[in-house]
This record gives structure tokens, sequence and C-alpha cells, in this order.
């Protein structure tokens, strides 16, 4: 590492220590305190880790994990399940377990995440799409473009009045593959208690996805009905395999029960897969891994901005709503390079080269970095962009910190290589 690289980490990790460290470090105590009372309420013992296998009925271990993932999350109840695909698989069953045939889903954020956009029957021709099924679907965005993670509570006539018609109001906290900023909790609850306020009967459904204990309170402990996320994101810590979760109102909960299973099954069926431990022992290490995420994240911003001229999103002294840090690349070059030093740095696949390709449910082709322990998970130090204008990459998760910041002394010099002009 040269001189100026070597005094460059310093000052930044001088400056992070004193701000935005000593934030997400106050943040880890509480959500981590949270996660352990979850457990010792519970009683949470050994007899909790064994699974019932065939119908997995009166399975206690899975009992426990919705309730401790409940108490955790600050929501009534919820449910969580390795038979749960993905993220866009909890958000699927929550939809369909609200909406009937001719009610309205109003996004308030802008247009959601793309896996989505099939879900919901903006694109494909699926006969199973929410629109498919008489659903019908608006958006509106409601997010100050230039805001760290606020938004706009003055709404246009035409604004007010889909939010007074709508049966469904959606928002998606993070970013995802959207330019905009994360929202954060400065920007959700006077979001939600604005939207409640203008239609009381309509059903808050949260997109949190990545948002996860990155700041005190989750989104049910301030006015969401439902909530939805990805055990291969934060809350599984980096050891769930898979899975995802859903968490709310109690009705709500067992509604998306009988939607992932069946009527009559519900939340009390299926089998576990001996993965009850695993997934609770993630979520104990979970708010640890986002704080090691936050700081890796926090430190990318700082380096990548003042050594190669790199516009980011959030800057190093922002508020964050997510683990993810959004990087204005600007060309393809720079979006291979930064995917290939993150692979070779990687604990596993380390010897592959990322190569842009189509992935199911995105519309784009992607280009991925991701040498990690669960293929896919975005909780592990990954970085992802469409190969497409304006070139963004999100980089995004890191289970160590001191693994992001090796991988990033090795990145820096091969970035200032390639990007003479900055952007
Ligand atoms: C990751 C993500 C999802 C779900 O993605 P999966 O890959 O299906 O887990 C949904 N919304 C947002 C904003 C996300 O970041």
């Amino acid at each position: 590492m040269n001189d100026a690289l070597t005094s460059l980490l310093e000052q930044a990790e001088t400056a992070l220590a004193r701000g935005p460290w000593r934030h997400f470090e106050a943040v880890c105590h509480a959500t981590t305190q949270r996660v352990v009372e979850a457990m010792t309420n519970h009683r949470l013992s050994e007899e909790h880790f064994y699974s019932v296998t065939g119908y997995g009925h009166n399975d206690l271990g899975r009992d426990a994990l919705d309730a401790i993932f409940a108490h955790s999350l600050q929501a009534a109840s919820a449910l969580v399940r390795p038979q749960i695909v993905s993220g866009t698989h909890a958000i699927s069953v929550g939809l369909r377990a609200c909406l009937s045939p001719g009610q309205t889903m109003l996004v308030v954020t802008g247009p959601p995440y793309d896996t989505l956009e099939e879900v919901i029957g903006i694109r494909g021709d699926s006969t199973q799409s929410l629109m498919a099924k008489g659903i019908h679907y608006q958006v509106i965005d409601l997010i100050e473009p230039q805001g760290q993670g606020t938004v706009r509570l003055e709404w246009s006539s035409e604004e007010t009045s889909k939010i007074d018609h709508a049966d469904m109001l959606y928002i998606q906290r993070s970013k995802g593959y959207g330019l905009r900023p994360t929202l954060t909790e400065k920007g959700m609850r006077p979001l939600l208690a604005a939207l409640r306020q203008a239609n009381p009967q309509a059903l808050i459904f949260v997109d949190n996805c990545y948002g996860e204990f990155v700041e005190p309170e989750e989104p049910t402990a301030y006015g969401a009905d439902l909530m939805a996320g990805s055990l291969i994101k934060n809350p599984g810590g980096g050891l769930a395999p898979t899975g995802g979760y859903l968490a709310g109102r109690t009705d709500l909960i067992e509604t998306c029960g009988e939607v992932l299973t069946c009527p009559g099954v519900g939340t009390h069926g299926g089998y576990t897969f001996n993965l009850t431990r695993t997934l609770l022992q993630g979520l104990y290490l979970a708010p640890n891994v986002v704080f090691n995420a936050l700081k890796g994240m926090s430190l990318a911003a700082y380096l990548l901005e003042h050594s190669a001229g790199i516009r980011v999103s959030p800057r190093w002294d922002e508020a964050r709503g997510d683990i993810i840090q959004l990087l204005h690349l600007g060309n393809a070059q720079a979006l291979e390079t930064v995917c290939g030093v993150i692979q070779a740095h990687s604990p596993v696949n380390s010897h592959l080269t990322p190569i842009a390709s189509h992935a199911p449910g995105y519309d784009s082709a992607l280009i991925m970095a991701g040498g990690t322990f669960m293929d896919g998970s975005s909780v592990e130090l990954s970085a992802d962009g469409p190969l497409r204008e304006p070139y963004m990459l999100f980089l995004q998760g890191g289970l160590v910190y001191s693994h992001t910041r090796w991988v990033l002394q090795a990145l820096i010099p091969a970035l200032q290589g390639i990007l003479h002009n900055g952007n």
C-alpha cells in the first residue's frame, strides 16, 4: 500500500470513528439487546433446535422462530420460513394475502424493485401476476430526490386522490436498483403517519429489504401493518442459507401463512429442515453484521470519493437507511474492474471473473461480484449493477469490516488506473 493511501485510510477511519460509526454502534447496542431479549423472553432452549419431519405439526422451534423474529422486528407476529425462496417471494406472499381482485395497490415511493414488476404484472405475461388477477396498480413518488431519505408531505390533488382511493399503500424503504435515496427513519416516520391520517382504511405494506437493524426501530414499530424481507440479507446475519420473513399484524400474518401453504395449514405446518438453530443464531448475529456492513460501506464512500473522485450515495457522513453503497462509476469498464477486484478478494470463488449476464426476474444484463458462502447472499460483501446507462454499481453488505477494508485497499489503485478524469 502506498503512503498516500495509508494516510487517506487513517484520515477516513478517524473521521468516521468520530461521527457515523458512533451512531451505528449505538444502534447495534440497542438492536442486539432487543434480539437477545426476544430469546430470553421466549426461553429459547435446546429443544427448539430440532425439527419435526413430515407435516411439521407442533414444531416448537418453528413457533419460537416466528415469535422471536416478531419481537426482534417489533411486530405482533411473524412468519419466518426456509420455504420462502427470496425477498421477492416474501413480498409476493404479502401482496397476495392482502389484496383482492378489484382492489388497488398504490406504490408511493416510485417504481418498485425490478423483480416485483413481474409479480405485479407491469412486465411479463404471467397469468398469476396481481394485475392478471384483477388487482389495480398505481405508482406515485413522494421521495425527495436530493434529500437524505426524506419525503414530500405536501401532495398534489392527484396524489391525494390516489392515496384516498388506495386499498394498500406500499413503501419500498431501500433504493434497490434505483437511483433515489433510501428512506431513513426520519423520512419513514412522518410518511407513515401522514398516509395513515389521509387514508386510515388502507393497509400499509413496507418492503423492508436491506433495512433491518440499520436504524433503532423497524417500520412495524411506527405504523406499518406488514413488512417483508429476505434472510440472505440483514436478518439472516450471514448464517441463514435461504429463507424470508413477513412481520406485522397477527391477522395478516395468518393470511400470509394460508397463501404460503394453504387454508387449514396456514402458519401451523411445514418442515424446518433442522435450520431453526442456524436461523436464530443468524438473527442473534444480525445487528452486529449490519454494524460491520455499515462501517465498511461508509469507509467505501469516504475512500472512493476522496481518492478517485467518484460520486457516491450516500456520502460518508450522510444518514443511512440500508447497507447499500451506490457508486456512480459512469462506464462499463469501471463496473467490471470493481467487480473483478471484489471477486478476487472474496473468500469463495476468488479465481472466477465476473461477466455480465441475464438473471431471472431482471430486465437488463447484470454484472455481479459475489464470492459469498451463500449463493446470491448480499449481506455478504457483494456488488451488482445493471450494465446500462448511467453505469451505477451497488456495493453492499460485508459480514466483517476488516475484509471490506482490505478489499478497498486493493480497489482504489485499480480504479485510479482507469478513471483519469473522475466524474
Ligand atoms: C433485494 C430486494 C428485494 C428482494 O430481492 P430478492 O433477490 O428476491 O431477495 C426486494 N426489494 C428490494 C428493495 C431489495 O433490495
